[in-house]
């Protein structure tokens, strides 16, 4: 498959924590295969921006060390690591004091696209905000990209998108959920929305029941004190997971245009129900052959923060009235996948006898790891000997069908920050839908602290709590297998 690259405006991108984790290891790299893809116009520009004891050149090793990590096969061409490090620049500056903002206006040019990329701790947001419209930084062609997570709870959510709003237009402010930006997200509505075979289907007469399971082997390490305070419900569901519960809920949208898109989504979440206590399963990890229990990495013996949750969700609209979505997010468990699986009911009657079994159809749709979709169809089992059924993969993984080059698409920094140059809020949030959210969580949460809910343990590098099967056992399912 040959990618299409399509070239966009003269940019200065300026990231702000620019010497962090995030910025070294995802943001950098995902602009240097653009680079490398020729999607740079001639007048482009980077600029890390961060507190770090740097100059120009100190911070150009730094991301050309990290290019050498994460970017390994490109930045083997040293012409092109070479090509790129000239483009990119550095100011020391601090988001809370005056200093540094006058050398970092000298360096941009009014013209250009002007995007800011909040890569910096959430405390640091609404200064960020306030700074650059203090230092008459923003012009029309300006756009800030804030990370999550955005806010804590509806409270300070809302806070956080008055501060913004105060200084910047809805159009220039790009909330970043990759997930989004995955290949096989927007593959999703492709497949919804380009195909007639699925979307007369897609509905509670014939979906049973839909999983969304965003399963992970790492912990927490790192991060410790965010996440203790956090935990997977505002880590993960109300963000990830959500957003992706939203994509295969939507009513299909008019037009593949940022605010059409956008409108839908936010109408699945109104439309989710309360969740009722006894559908939710929160987990803790213990100690396994990976490392200490969670309680030890966070250093609090009493932790009741989640490192795994599983719910049972309701769209109570037209469509989706009586057809379960389980979802379900944790760390440490025995395998890195991340699935959305649409299970289909049983055809209505069996025409081949109780000896051939009940078969039904599943779409899944993988988000990592081997992005693809795989529609399990029944068949006959070829031979002699009756008609005896078994179930077969219908593959559309993107190797085969597209070519070599597509089982590698582009990660999705890649395309979500070359969306921001172009002005495509179509894969951010918005800020009334991330409110939105806030919304259906915070009263999970509340619940929980009101009746004192204490996680249940589970082992590490297991499937989870045994609560989470019950949870499903006792609907009559089971959970599809987390290894890919
Ligand atoms: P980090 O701690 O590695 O980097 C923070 C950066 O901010 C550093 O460059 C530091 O110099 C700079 N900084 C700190 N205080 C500053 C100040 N007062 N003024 C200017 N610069 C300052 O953090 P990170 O892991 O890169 O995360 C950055 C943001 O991205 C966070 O909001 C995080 O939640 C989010 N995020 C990170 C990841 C990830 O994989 N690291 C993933 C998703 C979201």
């Amino acid at each position: 498959m040959v990618s299409r690259v399509i070239p966009v405006d003269p940019f200065d991108l300026i990231i702000f924590g620019g010497t962090g984790d995030l910025a070294q290891r995802k943001i950098m790299p995902a602009l240097f295969r653009r680079f490398c893809a020729g999607q740079w116009p001639a007048d482009a520009q980077v600029i890390g921006a961060a507190r770090g004891d740097l100059d120009r050149a100190g911070f150009q090793a730094v991301v050309a060390e990290s290019l050498r990590s994460y970017a390994s096969d490109l930045a083997r061409n040293g012409d092109a690591l070479n090509a790129f490090l000239q483009r990119v620049g550095f100011v020391r500056l601090d988001a809370l004091s005056d200093a540094g903002w006058d050398q970092l206006a000298g360096l941009l040019d009014n013209a250009r696209v002007r995007a800011f990329y909040f890569s910096v701790g959430p405390g640091l947001f609404a200064p960020l905000a306030t700074k650059i419209q203090a230092h008459n930084l923003a012009t029309d062609k300006t756009r800030i990209v804030v990370e999550k997570p955005f806010g804590h709870d509806l409270e300070s959510s809302r806070a956080l998108n008055a501060t913004l709003a105060a200084h910047f237009r809805e159009s220039q402010i790009y909330r970043i959920d990759h997930y989004l930006g995955k290949e096989t997200v927007q593959n999703l509505m492709a497949v919804r929305f380009g195909n007639m075979l699925f979307e007369p289907l897609w509905n509670s007469q014939y979906v049973d029941h839909i999983q969304i399971t965003v399963a992970e082997t790492v912990g927490i390490d790192g991060r410790e004190d965010y996440y203790d305070r956090a935990g997977a419900m505002r880590d993960m569901m109300q963000n990830h997971l959500m957003q992706l519960l939203c994509l295969i809920a939507m009513e299909p949208p008019a037009k593949f245009d940022p605010d059409a898109v956008r409108d839908e989504k936010l109408k699945v979440i109104r439309a989710l129900d309360p969740v009722e206590p006894h559908h939710i399963v929160r987990g803790q990890f213990g100690a396994g052959a990976d490392g200490p229990g969670y309680r030890d990495v966070v250093g609090n013996p009493r932790s009741a923060t989640e490192s795994y949750v599983a719910l049972r969700a309701h769209v109570s609209n037209w469509r989706w009235a009586g057809t379960p979505f389980y979802l379900r997010t944790g760390k440490r468990l025995v395998a890195r996948s991340s699935v959305i699986n649409v299970l289909f009911k049983d055809a209505p009657h069996s025409i081949f006898g109780a000896a051939a079994g009940r078969h039904a159809n599943a779409l899944s749709i993988r988000l990592q790891p081997n992005e693809g979709i795989t529609l399990k169809v029944t068949i006959k089992e070829p031979g002699p000997g009756g008609m005896r059924l078994v179930d077969v993969p219908l593959d559309m993984s993107f190797a085969e069908a597209l070519g070599p080059d597509s089982d590698t698409p582009p990660d999705a920094y890649e395309r979500l920050v070359m969306d921001v140059i172009r002005g495509n809020q179509t894969l951010f949030m918005r800020g009334d839908e991330v409110e939105a959210a806030w919304a259906w969580v915070d009263p999970i949460i509340a619940g929980w602290q009101a009746r004192g809910d204490v996680p249940k343990p589970y082992d590490s590098g297991s499937t989870g709590p045994g609560d989470a099967e019950l949870l499903m056992k006792r609907d009559g399912r089971h959970w599809q297998g987390i290894k890919p």
